[in-house]
């Protein structure tokens, strides 16, 4: 019956039909939300996170992986024609320059600044940290008794000499250290403490923390600064090594600390989609699952470490908001090379 309706419907009709069908489809196709997500976190570490959200919500999630730099480049370059609506990174240094290049949107969102400490978020609210690695002294337990440390300037004293291992000064997490150390003791003497670092080197620096972690633990060196979870991935892997960490400075300033987070961008055509999974990011649901799989220390104060990482003790952490990792980070990279810090 129906079909000999429609023979005799009028062709103006059947194409106002025709264009309705269709209109509901596309709306349909957009009631499933998606959010684009530009990542320097490696795909199988943020992944099983991003898929728990889509199972809870509904909500799709297109990832596209690159290291922080080409993302930083790619957001810059594409401006209003972004399909990102948010940006995931590691270090307060990348997520500072993204803002500073006007590729971020300040959000205001009183939920992350309930879940999220205030020197782990940028003041103007344009990235937040989601997850903590602290930085922080390593050594050789067959050659350094932990009695013998202290800071992380008493690195540069002459008992150190050709004992300590660095990574490269080309590595934003050395850039953010020394910029945050600039901001607590001062340009002059960070200066005097780099230099003696550099004075004291065992060997050339290496290109990667887990380097830097191997010659200690195979004695070509005492001690050096890694982030805490190289060590938790290379115990993980070889099982005892003779390392440990220490936490210094701490009757000072504290361990110097940096963040994994994220920042909505500046273009994204779904901001509230993308500040809601920043908010669900930073809670308490969804902060084990982001911190732990890389054994790192969520942000949100109301969650607990995993236990294999609250194993390495409790410390206190510098406590001088993040953004100084940004705003000196020049004047970092150019008291490093300064010194001879290569
Ligand atoms: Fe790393």
């Amino acid at each position: 019956m129906c079909h000999s309706k429609q023979s005799f419907m009028k062709p103006a009709i059947a194409f106002f039909i025709l264009i309705a069908t269709s209109l509901s489809i596309t709306e349909i196709v957009f009631a499933t939300e998606t959010l684009v997500i530009y990542s320097a976190r490696k795909e199988h570490l943020i992944k099983p996170v991003l898929d728990r959200y889509t199972e809870e919500t509904g909500v799709q999630i297109k990832l596209l992986t690159d290291k922080a730099p080409s993302l930083l480049v790619r957001l810059k370059a594409e401006q209003k024609n972004t399909r990102a609506d948010l940006l995931i990174t590691v270090d307060a240094g990348n997520l500072w320059q993204a803002a500073k290049q006007g590729t971020l949107s300040a959000v205001n969102s009183k939920i992350l600044q309930e879940n999220v400490p205030e020197h782990l978020r940028d003041p103007e609210g344009y990235w937040t940290g989601l997850s903590i690695r602290a930085r922080t002294i390593v050594y050789n337990t067959n050659r350094v008794k932990a009695s013998e440390l202290s800071t992380y300037e008493a690195l540069g004293d002459t008992v150190w000499k050709k004992r300590l291992c660095l990574r490269t000064s080309k590595k934003v997490y050395n850039q953010s250290m020394v910029a945050m150390m600039i901001s607590g003791i001062g340009a002059d003497q960070t200066k005097a403490v780099v230099k003696s670092w550099v004075a004291n080197l065992a060997t050339p620096v290496f290109s990667s923390d887990t380097k830097v972690l191997e010659a200690i633990a195979a004695g070509q060196c005492d001690v050096g600064i890694i982030n805490t979870y190289y060590y938790g991935r290379l115990l993980k892997k070889k099982g005892d090594l003779p390392i440990a960490l220490y936490w210094p400075n701490q009757s000072g300033r504290g361990v110097h600390v940096n963040i994994s987070g994220a920042g909505v961008t500046r273009y994204s055509k779904h901001k509230d989609a993308a500040i809601r999974l920043l908010e669900w990011l930073s809670s308490p649901a969804a902060q084990n699952l982001f911190a732990d799989i890389n054994m790192e220390y969520p942000v949100n104060p109301k969650v607990q470490s995993a236990p294999e990482v609250a194993a390495w003790g409790a410390f206190k952490q510098d406590q001088v908001n993040l953004s100084k990792a940004g705003e000196l980070q020049k004047d970092a990279i150019k008291l490093m090379d300064h010194v001879g810090y290569r």
